[in-house]
Order: structure tokens, then sequence, then C-alpha cells
């Protein structure tokens, strides 16, 4: 990596937080349908409405010229977008630069035994990979369409080359909390973090989210009775609060949307595959970024609009899951923001 000598000032929002970090849900799509994120006959997005990966990398190359450090490529299911490497080959360039601090990609580890050993020789040294059980019935209930054998031979795939994983596992009452702490111990065992995350009420499913949703403070209690956890000031660039397990060794997150509001440090904005540019993932608000890319071969119009989106960041979101109403509070799927 060489050192950028002339490093763009950060993106600032009118509550004066940097915004440095831009996370890219390159296709709606997805091999899998897991229950709280998808319902199992999705509507995608008509392809023609896809930006293409050119077009991709241009905007994702305007906004490192903005200051953003971090890209984090998510979905849907990023893998399986067609010539995915190619593009993340492409963007390594502004690693090499020293203008992009890291190239980190969110995935459900379908894919990674064809793809682990390319995506660190493009740079890439950390991924999060999904993965809510450990049991093979179970997993194929939550995700409907996956083969746990599979994501397994991916992590492994992974580990050889060199990646360091990340596990992040969706906490839901009734199907995953009592193996939280197994999932744990296989994570920590493997040398992998490990971040729990409380389900959040984005996109209609098919099922009742409140039967599911486990606020992350009661199984913060429910872990203390058996672990001992020290809170730490380890951060990765996200909003997960990390404490150390001394049982194991590793290493805890806690993405608390709901019972403990991460706004106040948010420093990033999220671009879904057709160029909208979302402010927040649980706000309608969005600037289309499609246009000014489109209206002009320059990159003048483009940063424009995402100076004009950035002004409009909102202080926080208005999650709440609602038990008077099935109506989610976003009505887009995770998968189209990008988790
Ligand atoms: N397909 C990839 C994967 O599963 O990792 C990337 C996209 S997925 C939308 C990103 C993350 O969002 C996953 O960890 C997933 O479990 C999580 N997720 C999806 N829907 C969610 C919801 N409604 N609430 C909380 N997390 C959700
Ligand atoms: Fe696909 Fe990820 Fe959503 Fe599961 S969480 S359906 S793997 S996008």
């Amino acid at each position: 990596m060489t050192i950028d000598r002339n490093p763009a000032p950060p993106m600032i929002d009118p509550f004066g937080r940097a915004i440095n970090y831009l996370r890219v849900s390159v296709t709606d799509r997805c091999d899998f349908r897991c229950t709280y994120c998808m319902s199992e006959n999705m509507t995608f997005l008509p392809k023609k409405d896809l930006l293409t990966l050119e077009e991709l990398d241009r905007l994702c190359t305007v906004f490192v010229e903005k200051g953003v450090k971090r890209l984090r490529l998510t979905g849907g299911e990023p893998l399986v977008r067609k010539n995915i490497m190619h593009f993340i080959r492409s963007l390594s360039r502004h690693l090499q630069s020293g203008q992009l601090d890291e190239i980190t990609i969110t995935t459900n580890g379908s894919q990674l035994s064809r793809f682990a050993d390319e995506l660190a020789d493009c740079g890439v040294r950390r991924i999060n990979v999904s993965l809510d059980t450990l049991d093979a019935d179970k997993f194929r209930r939550i995700t409907r369409w996956g083969d746990i054998d599979r994501v397994h031979a991916g992590l492994e795939a992974a580990r050889r080359a060199g990646l360091k994983i990340k596990i992040n596992t969706v906490a839901l009452k009734g199907f995953n909390d009592v193996e939280i702490p197994e999932i744990m111990r296989w994570a920590h065992g493997l040398g992998m973090d490990m971040t729990v995350i409380e389900t959040m009420p984005m996109g209609e499913i098919d099922e009742d989210r409140t039967d599911n949703y486990l606020p992350l403070s009661l199984l913060r209690a429910q872990l203390a009775q058996q672990f001992t956890m020290q809170e730490i000031a380890y951060k990765t660039g996200g909003p997960a609060r990390y404490v150390e397990i001394e049982q194991t060794g590793g290493r805890l997150g806690f993405i608390t949307p709901m019972t403990h509001n991460f706004c106040e440090s948010c420093n990033r904005v999220r671009l879904t595959c057709t160029g909208t540019l979302y402010m927040c993932l649980g706000q309608d608000d969005a600037a289309d970024l499609r246009k000014p890319l489109r209206d002009s071969e320059g990159n003048e119009l483009l940063a424009t609009a995402i100076d004009n989106a950035i002004l409009r960041k909102p202080k926080g979101h208005d999650f709440i899951i609602d038990r008077r109403s099935s109506k989610p509070a976003v009505a887009r799927h995770m998968s189209v923001t990008g988790g």
C-alpha cells in the first residue's frame, strides 16, 4: 500500500458526524431466503434498473475521492452478482493508492469456497459471514434454501486464504437464543469474532416479527450468567459494541439498533444497486444518484448530489417493533439497502 499524501477531508453531516464509510448493496438478489429478511416469493428489482458494475465503480470512486475510507459490499448476496470479482479487483486500486483503508464484504458464505482466495488476493482482509445456527435442519429452516455444509466449506476456504472472519448472528427468540453460547464457543474456538444483531422491522416478510424479536439486553443478561464479559474499546468502524469473553478469549459484539440507539456515532451511508443513496438504514429519505451519474460523463453533478444528500442525513432512525401493527417500520427489505 502507498500512503495517500493528500487525503480528502471527510464529508460532515449536519450533526457533525464524519461520513467515511460506504456500504454498497451490489444486488438485491440472493440464493437464500432467510425468513426474517425476505418473503419466500420475492419480487426483485428489474434487471434493467441495475447500475452496471462500471457505473457502481464510478460511484464508489467518487465517494472515495470525497473521503470515504471504508467500503463494505453487501446485498442481497454480493457474491452471486455476475462478475463481482472483476468489480472488487477494480476497486482494489484504491487500496493500492492508499486512498481507501479497507474493502470488506458481508456474505452468507455460500459462494466463499469459490471466491475466498481471490478476495484475499484483491486485498480484502476481513469478511463478515452471517450464520444464525449450527444445526443443519434449523439452518435450512431459517434460510429456506441454504446448505450449511457449503457455508462450512466456505468458512474453511476463507480461513485458509487468511481472511479474518466475523460471524454475524441475528438473535431470534425461540429459534437460536439458547444456541448462541454454543455458536459463540464454536466461533471463538476457530479464532473468529462474533456479533449478535437485533432484528429490525424492514420489509414485509411471511411472519410476525414480534414473535421472534429478542432484545439484546435480555440476551446479554442471560450470557452474563454463564460468561464473564469485559467491556472493551475495540471498534471495527461499524455500530457493534464489543465485550471480551473471559472463558473463550474471544470478542462478542452487540448491534442494538432497537434497544440502544447507535445513531449518534453513525459514520455511514448506503448505496443500492440502482444508485439510490440512503442516508439512514431506518428512514425512507433517499437521494437518486443514477440520474446525475448518467446525465454527465464528468463527476461534478454526482459530487454535488452526494454533498446535498449528506446535508440531509437524519439524526437517527425511528425503528419500533409495533405489536398493534404488522407493517414494518421501513417498507424496503434489508436486502435492498444492504445490512
Ligand atoms: N446476504 C448477505 C448476508 O446474509 O450476510 C449480506 C446481506 S444481509 C441483508 C446482511 C445482514 O443483515 C445479515 O447478517 C443478515 O442476517 C442481516 N439482516 C437481514 N435482515 C435483517 C433484519 N430484518 N434485521 C436484522 N438483521 C437483518
Ligand atoms: Fe440473503 Fe443475507 Fe437476506 Fe439471508 S440475510 S436472505 S442471505 S440477503
